[in-house]
């Protein structure tokens, strides 16, 4: 039944004929058995070892600045900061990470880009000269670019396991209407720059293209995209559709053609998995539980400044608001998130079952 209810064609089949409320009875069905499996429980039993004490990645916010203005961000709908992360919090947290045993580290912050931060070259330099536990990823949208170095590229390139670029188009036009600035022919120049450096590198790193747009059907079919994955970019995420932050943006603040996703996450009464796996640090070092949507703060649980990192991730609020999901009590900002996933159904995958922190969790993604 399980190979049945997997397969692709099956799924489309359902979703077509069921309304919301048997699809979510069927997903519950589905996952319920697949948890009983020995593969389902193996891997739930896995990662519950690892996050019984630390978490499985953590995000920073190095800085909280940004030269785009997207439409579908809540940056435009909070006060502006500027806040910076000094060096000395910096160390510490990646001093606390080393000494849980380290893992993935991403410059990925909740409202900013991480090149903004003029800083972001000397962190990386201390991270790489601290030793190989610590492994930065960073998302970006690839505007600051343009003003690194070849140098400073390559170290970057050299160093990261991963580079996630945001970006837009298919056309001068449509990324302007939807990222607020006019970049698009600097960020494709910046993206070809990127893969030619890449390839002089003995081991070049993993880059991923994150395409938003408002014309999804063309940039689909469009040569852009073709040629990006020919270069041997990744550019599976490709989407006009976007999440609320909580009720912070609004279809009204969306170009035509890019709309909000609906949905209604309380049904599911479990945790979400970036709570339930990671840690947001902000530039002060107060911690949010979520490092993708938490715009203005919504759920904090905790401060660097008084605790440690290990504290914040078995401390009363963390383990509070994990048992909050489960008994279908979310925070407001988690309700109609799109970017929700319930953990429990999601870490029952197979790459899970002998994980270890030193690869990669997203790897298959
Ligand atoms: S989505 Fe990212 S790149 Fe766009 S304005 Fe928000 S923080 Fe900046
Ligand atoms: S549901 Fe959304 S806002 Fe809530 S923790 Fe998950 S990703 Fe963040």
């Amino acid at each position: 039944m399980l190979s049945i209810l997997t397969q692709a064609s099956t799924r489309k089949l359902l979703a077509r004929l069921l309304g919301r409320r048997q699809r979510v009875a069927a997903k519950k069905l589905y996952y319920r058995l697949r948890g009983q499996t020995t593969l389902g429980r193996a891997a739930l039993k896995r990662i519950d070892a690892i996050t019984a004490e630390r978490p499985i990645y953590v995000n920073l916010e190095t800085r909280s600045a940004c030269n785009a203005r997207c439409l579908f961000c809540a940056r435009r709908k909070v006060p502006a900061s500027r806040a910076t992360m000094s060096i000395a919090l910096f160390e510490d947290i990646c001093r606390q990470y080393r000494d849980l045993g380290g893992g993935l580290l991403g410059f990925s912050p909740v409202l900013g880009d991480p090149l903004v931060d003029p800083q972001l070259l000397s962190r990386l330099r201390l991270l790489v000269a601290a030793g190989p536990a610590i492994r930065p990823h960073l998302f970006t949208n690839g505007i600051g670019l343009k003003r690194l170095p070849d140098a400073d590229v390559t170290f970057m390139l050299d160093h990261l396991d991963r580079l996630n670029i945001s970006v837009g188009g298919p056309t001068r036009d449509d990324y302007r209407a939807l990222f607020g600035v006019d970049q698009f022919e600097q960020v494709c120049r910046q993206i070809e720059r990127l893969v030619a450096i890449n390839r002089q590198l003995a081991r070049p790193c993993r880059i991923a293209l994150h395409v938003r747009t408002q014309r999804l059907a063309l940039f689909r079919e469009s040569e852009l995209l073709h040629h990006w994955r020919a270069l041997g970019l990744r550019c599976d995420d490709v989407t006009d559709a976007f999440s609320d932050w909580g009720g912070l943006v609004s279809a009204a603040d969306l170009p035509p053609g890019a709309h909000l996703i609906e949905c209604e996450n309380t049904v599911y009464a479990l945790p979400c998995l970036l709570p339930a796996i990671s840690l947001m640090i902000m530039p002060d070092g107060s911690v949010r539980a979520c490092g993708c949507m938490d715009a203005t703060g919504a759920i904090v649980i905790g401060d660097l400044k008084r605790q440690t990192l290990s504290e914040v991730w078995n401390g009363a609020a963390r383990r509070d608001l994990i048992a909050r999901y489960r008994r279908g009590d979310y925070p407001a900002i988690c309700t109609h998130c799109a970017y929700y996933r319930p953990a429990d159904w999601y870490l029952q995958r197979e790459r899970y079952v002998d994980f270890d922190v030193t690869r990669s969790f997203w790897e298959a993604e």
